[in-house]
């Protein structure tokens, strides 16, 4: 038996659940599971199932479905269980709850009746992927899902492509040949970046290599499984024009010193080159 019984405080834990590999559970959140008055979860079979496997026991406790489908009418109930004085776990379908998954509304209302919330760490595939990717891990940035309809992808596109960071984007695997070439489209072919399959799972691959051989890579091929996607931050030296239309973008919303700043990072660029450009643009401007 690995787990024990700990006590726990009348709110809300969340527990993190492995993204393939059953035994990446931690100890606590086997503790956690075995010891809260009342389990939710966003697939109660996915739980049982992961309970049964490390041996905790339900008992005769509650375990209660919540997800996107019933969270607006089941909240309450919950938020009602913890002000009664129970300790509430929840886990969602795999990984870190909240994390493109169900569980921000629930902690956000838990707060705000001053419950407290915390958390049983652990798995998550934003985290995985980008630890083996290849990718410095400096800075990143997790956009989630992009959005599904052309013009909102488009857009997101056109945001996350000046980020000066790693991009980190789950992807359905039908859709990666497709965003792919969407993001050569948006921005070129040579980022480098990172297809990350089935992570922790028996057929795990994680193919490295710029936007275009990935693409090439996908082309023919059916990907199946969960993947995460990974791209660099832009590599490419800035141009004068790149830094002129990225200053005039941000002095619309910027101070002189500020848009500075950030398209200096932004584009790599030495701080002084920029600020006096910003200059000489904002005194034309007078
Ligand atoms: N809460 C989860 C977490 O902490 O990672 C994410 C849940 S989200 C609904 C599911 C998406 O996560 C998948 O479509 C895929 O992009 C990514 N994902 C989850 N497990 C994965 C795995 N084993 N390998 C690759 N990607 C995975």
């Amino acid at each position: 038996m690995n787990w024990q019984k700990v006590p726990l405080c009348a709110g809300l834990t969340f527990v993190a659940t492995p993204i393939g590999s059953a035994r990446d559970i931690t100890l606590r959140a086997l503790d956690v599971l075995a010891s809260a008055d009342v389990l939710a979860a966003e697939d109660t079979r996915t739980l049982r199932h992961l309970m049964e496997i490390h041996g905790v026991p339900l008992a005769d406790r509650p375990m209660i479905a919540y997800h996107d489908h019933n969270g607006a009418d089941v909240r309450p109930r919950l938020i009602r269980l913890m002000q009664d004085g129970k300790s509430l776990a929840y886990a969602s379908e795999a990984g870190t709850p909240a994390i493109a998954d169900p569980g921000f509304t629930l902690a956000r209302d838990a707060l705000e009746q001053g419950l407290p919330v915390t958390s049983a760490p652990g798995p998550s595939a934003v985290i995985t992927a980008l630890s083996i990717a290849g990718l410095p891990t400096d800075r990143f940035l997790f956009a989630g899902f992009l959005p599904p309809a052309k013009g909102a992808r488009g857009q997101a596109l056109g945001e996350l492509g000046a980020v000066p960071a790693t991009l980190v984007i789950y992807e359905s695997p039908k859709r990666v040949h497709r965003t792919l070439n969407e993001m050569c489209e948006a921005w070129g072919n040579d980022r480098q970046g990172a297809v990350c399959r089935e992570l922790t799972k028996k057929f795990e691959e994680v193919k490295r290599g710029t936007l275009a051989e990935l693409a090439d890579w996908c082309a023919g091929r059916s990907l199946k499984g969960e993947v995460v996607l990974l791209v660099d931050r832009d590599r490419r030296q800035a141009t004068g024009e790149d830094m002129e239309s990225a200053l005039e973008t941000a002095m619309q919303t910027m101070s002189v010193k500020d848009s500075a700043t950030a398209v200096s990072e932004a584009l790599g660029l030495p701080r002084r080159k920029v600020y006096q450009a910003a200059l000489a643009m904002a005194k034309d401007d007078q």
